[in-house]
C-alpha cells in the first residue's frame, strides 16, 4: 500500500544518505591518517626520542607525519611526551583544547601513561589521561622512536579499522 511504499522510499533515502556520509568520512579519514600533524609539544626526556623520530634516521616523513606544528590550531595530534607536572597540566589541557576537531592524543612513555617513576610524587600527574583523553599509550622509559612510530600506526589503524587494533601485552 501507499504508506508502506512511502516508508520504503524514506528508508532507501536514509540508507543512501548514510552511505554517502560514511563514504565521505572514510575518504577524509584516509587523508587524516596519512598526514597526522602533531603539535610541537614535549615535556621531558621522552621528547628527545620524539624529536629523534622526526630526524633522518627514523624518518617519520615516510608515513607523512613529520609536519610538527608550532600552533595547536594547526595540529590534530598531541603527543604527550614526558612527565606531566601538576603545574604544566592546565597548559597541556589548554593546548589540547585549542586543537581543532577531529584530534587525537598519544601518551608517550611511562610518565605520560601512568606517572612512571614519579607516580607517587605530589608534583606529577599520575597519567596524562586524567587531563587529556588519550587514544594510544606507549610504555617505556623512554620508548624508542620505533615504538612511537608503532603507536602512531596503531592510531592510524584505530581510526580506520578499530576492530583490527592489536592489544600488545608485555611479558608474553
Ligand atoms: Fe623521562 Fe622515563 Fe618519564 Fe620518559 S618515561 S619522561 S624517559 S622518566
Amino acid at each position: 500500500d501507499v504508506k508502506k511504499e512511502k516508508e520504503l522510499r524514506e528508508a532507501e533515502a536514509t540508507a543512501e544518505k548514510n552511505f554517502l556520509r560514511h563514504s565521505i568520512e572514510k575518504f577524509l579519514n584516509w587523508g587524516r591518517v596519512n598526514s597526522f600533524w602533531p603539535a610541537s609539544f614535549g615535556l621531558a626526556c621522552c621528547a628527545i626520542e620524539m624529536a629523534s623520530t622526526g630526524g633522518a634516521r627514523y624518518c617519520l616523513a615516510r608515513f607523512g607525519y613529520e609536519v610538527f606544528q608550532a600552533s595547536p590550531r594547526q595540529a590534530d595530534l598531541m603527543i604527550v611526551a614526558g612527565t606531566l607536572t601538576r603545574k604544566m597540566a592546565p597548559v597541556a589541557r589548554r593546548v589540547y583544547d585549542q586543537m581543532p576537531e577531529p584530534k587525537w592524543a598519544i601518551a608517550m612513555g611511562n610518565c605520560a601513561c601512568s606517572g612512571g617513576p614519579f607516580a607517587d610524587s605530589y608534583a606529577v600527574v599520575p597519567g596524562a589521561d586524567s587531563i587529556i583523553p588519550i587514544d594510544v599509550y606507549i610504555p617505556g622509559c623512554p620508548p624508542r622512536p620505533e615504538a612511537l612510530i608503532f603507536g602512531m600506526l596503531q592510531l592510524k589503524q584505530k581510526i580506520q579499522n578499530p576492530s583490527k587494533v592489536r592489544l600488545i601485552k608485555y611479558g608474553k
